[in-house]
């Protein structure tokens, strides 16, 4: 049997979205930038699309999205841009969390290096941030407060609406890294109080290499790309024309039928934490509550992730340890330590992230496959013997 549960690094691309892209690679090839009839056919698909984006995350306008060719390119832009209007005024403090995603990490740290100030907040043991705790950390030079909607390794929910109001309320700009809720979960920009907001089409079923990124009228943007005048002058580059179309299709097609997709997915994962949570020394990671439909993180005591998950490859189970960006490096991954699970537990760690498209019977596959694969290589662990014979403490 051959199962994908690994929705979380990317998915397929849904009949919708390729139906609705094909068109513009073939017969329809026009420049959306070309005055003839062939390329303003282009245009106005390309707007129809960023009209439907905007409808469906409760943007108050198609003006406010910018196409871009992926969440990483979104989320350096956003948060660059808040950078450079902040410095402009003398503000120079940015809050974000510690389990964000290495496009967030990474931009920040070189910003630190360009002299920025960052907190990263922690995240509590449920792997939830707390308003509070961003309340706590505004300073009078605070100028971006960035905090990820759902986070892709556990796959918490944060509280946005609580987080947004606090910066509307303080005048601080706020930006939220969606790529995992948009499209499982209901996002309304508006009613959020979110100012800037980045999503990605292939975590959910558009193709890889576009995305999207959400700017509230008011904050002004800096250019991504120079060049020609496509996406408002920001965004310099003839348009993925092909890739935007399946990008709405499918973020529309999703909206649609989230409550649906929602109700199903979120069944087939409590299965699974129901069934993998008897595993002997196992825990689950982050709350119950506060959870997207999809994802289930556990952690395994005296076995390595690694190992674990190259025998569910054999298996033909598709998973992860950590996130697919981070992978290669044996560090236990940077989610979990923040958490605040003990490094050695947190090596032991299993994502599985389904999505609309997985069966009752894969997960029945899943639930008979992880627990015998899990018993095999304590069996040959010589960590696990340390445990099994007294001589180290057991952590679950
Ligand atoms: C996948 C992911 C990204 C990166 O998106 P790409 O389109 O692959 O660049 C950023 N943030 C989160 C939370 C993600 O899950």
């Amino acid at each position: 049997m051959f199962v994908y549960a690994d929705n979380a690094a990317t998915t397929s691309v849904s009949r919708t979205a390729l139906d609705a892209m094909l068109p513009w690679l073939t017969e329809k090839y026009g420049n959306p930038s070309s005055l003839y009839g062939f390329g303003q056919e282009a245009r106005e698909a390309v707007e129809k699309a960023r009209q439907t984006l905007a409808s469906c995350l409760g943007a108050a306008s198609a003006r406010e999205i910018y196409f871009t060719s992926c969440g990483t390119e979104s989320d350096n832009q956003a948060l660059n841009s808040c950078a450079r209007l902040g410095a402009r005024k003398g503000k120079k403090h940015i809050i974000s969390t510690r389990f964000e995603h290495h496009a967030i990490l990474h931009t920040l740290k070189k910003l630190e290096k360009e002299g920025f100030a960052v907190t990263l907040l922690d995240v509590h043991e449920d792997g939830v941030v707390r308003v509070e705790d961003v309340a706590a950390a505004i300073r009078e030079d605070t100028c971006l407060v960035t905090v990820m909607f759902a986070n892709n390794e556990v796959g918490t929910v944060q509280p946005i609406a609580g987080i947004g109001a606090l910066c509307r309320e303080r005048g601080i700009p706020f930006h939220t890294d969606a790529v995992q809720a948009a499209g499982h979960l209901p996002i309304d920009a508006e009613k959020m109080d979110i100012d800037l907001l980045s999503l990605s089409g292939h975590k959910f079923h558009a193709p890889k290499g576009v995305g999207a990124l959400y700017v509230r009228k008011n904050i002004p943007l800096q250019s991504f790309l120079e060049g020609g005048a496509q996406e408002r002058g920001k965004r310099a580059g003839t348009e993925n024309v092909a890739g935007i179309m399946a990008l709405a299709a499918a973020l529309q097609e999703s909206c649609e039928n989230m409550d649906e997709n929602a109700a199903r997915v979120t069944a087939m994962r409590d299965r699974l934490i129901a069934g993998l949570s008897k595993i002997p020394h196992s825990r689950v990671n982050g709350s119950m509550e506060h959870r997207v439909p999809g994802t289930v993180n556990l952690c395994f005591e005296g076995i390595e992730g690694e190992t674990l998950l190259l025998a569910l490859d054999k298996a033909g189970i598709c998973a992860s340890s950590g996130s697919a960006c981070a992978s290669g490096s044996l560090d236990p991954s940077h989610v979990l330590l923040s958490l605040g699970i003990p490094y050695e537990l947190a090596r032991g760690s299993l994502r599985l992230s389904i999505g609309e498209y997985n069966t009752d019977k894969e997960i029945d596959y899943i639930l008979e496959t992880v627990p015998r694969t899990v018993e095999s290589l304590r069996a040959l662990s010589p960590l696990w013997k340390e445990y099994a014979e007294g001589r180290r403490e057991h952590l679950c």
